[in-house]
């Protein structure tokens, strides 16, 4: 599923070659993936709370979630789901419509630039797209509860968010309410870096594990964004390729091989109902 290092890569293409356009229309194919300003799955949507002779304001991301503002503040907020994505193509390309294409938005392309079709595609559906009517709707209605961008953590304020929890560090990173953004594959490779084990009570870490930590946070995350994020199956850029951090996995997805570390065999178990992989020997 779509973490943080996956949306942000999403967002930095996307603002390339939509920010600024303006929306000439949208379809929306499949009504229940959007949910209303009051959260409904059934309210009455109109064209311009999707964008509709709107300009395209800003291209934002917080957590795992993507943002698309208007003008007059109005926006969308898009959840990836499992196995959500956004493909931007060129509106006058004959192509087959993807399967599992849920809305279709024509972005105008200003003096001497190409109509866009930008499509958010959802096979599994556990993603959708909740319209906001101003940043402060937003903030405080669609995104409340989230904890500080992993991004930006340190190990004060890290420290400071795990408040002394007896619940094994993996499950407080992946706690969205604690640190947004990270999952599965990035708390693994988080810990992996830090040297702690994913089933250390957070109460546990000192310090110095604290900073340690919160800077391979930082690090894991800019460099799995500067290589697209990870594609294991359905995450794909909107220009259609593949994340490529997959092969500078140190952690996720290594289990039965050798540690890049010290060569001895990954394990792996069940560490805050997710499937988990770790070193014995390297992590403490
Ligand atoms: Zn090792």
């Amino acid at each position: 599923m779509p973490e943080l290092p996956e949306v942000e890569a999403i967002r930095r293409q996307l603002t390339v070659s939509i920010l600024d356009r303006t929306v000439e229309r949208v379809r929306v194919h499949r009504r229940d993936v959007v949910r209303d300003t009051h959260g409904r799955r059934r309210g009455r949507l109109t064209d311009p709370q999707l964008g509709v002779d709107r300009r395209i304001r800003r291209v934002d991301r917080r957590g795992k979630q993507l943002i698309i503002e208007f003008d007059h503040g109005q926006g969308l907020v898009i959840r990836l789901g499992m196995s959500g994505r956004i493909e931007v193509g060129d509106a006058g390309r004959r192509r087959s419509v993807p399967p599992h294409r849920h809305l279709a938005w024509t972005i105008a392309g200003g003096s001497s630039r190409s109509t866009l079709r930008m499509e958010f595609i959802d096979p599994r559906r556990f993603g959708g797209i909740h319209l906001f009517k101003s940043p402060e709707d937003r903030d405080q209605r669609v995104l409340r509860n989230l904890g500080p961008e992993a991004t930006l953590i340190d190990g004060k304020a890290l420290g400071e968010r795990l408040k002394a929890s007896r619940r094994a560090i993996k499950a407080v990173l992946l706690d969205q309410q604690v640190l947004a953004g990270i999952g599965n594959i990035y708390a693994d490779e988080s810990l992996f870096r830090a040297g702690i084990r994913p089933e250390r009570p957070a109460f546990d870490l000192n310090e110095q594990d604290l900073e340690r930590l919160a800077a391979s946070i930082r690090t894991t995350l800019e460099h799995a964004i500067d290589a697209g994020g990870t594609t294991l199956r359905d995450h794909r850029l909107p220009d259609g390729s593949a994340g490529t951090f997959g092969a500078g996995h140190l952690a996720y997805g290594r289990s039965g091989q050798p540690c890049t570390h010290c060569r001895k065999s990954m394990n792996s178990g069940i560490v805050a109902g997710r499937s988990t992989t770790w070193c014995e020997f390297c992590q403490r």
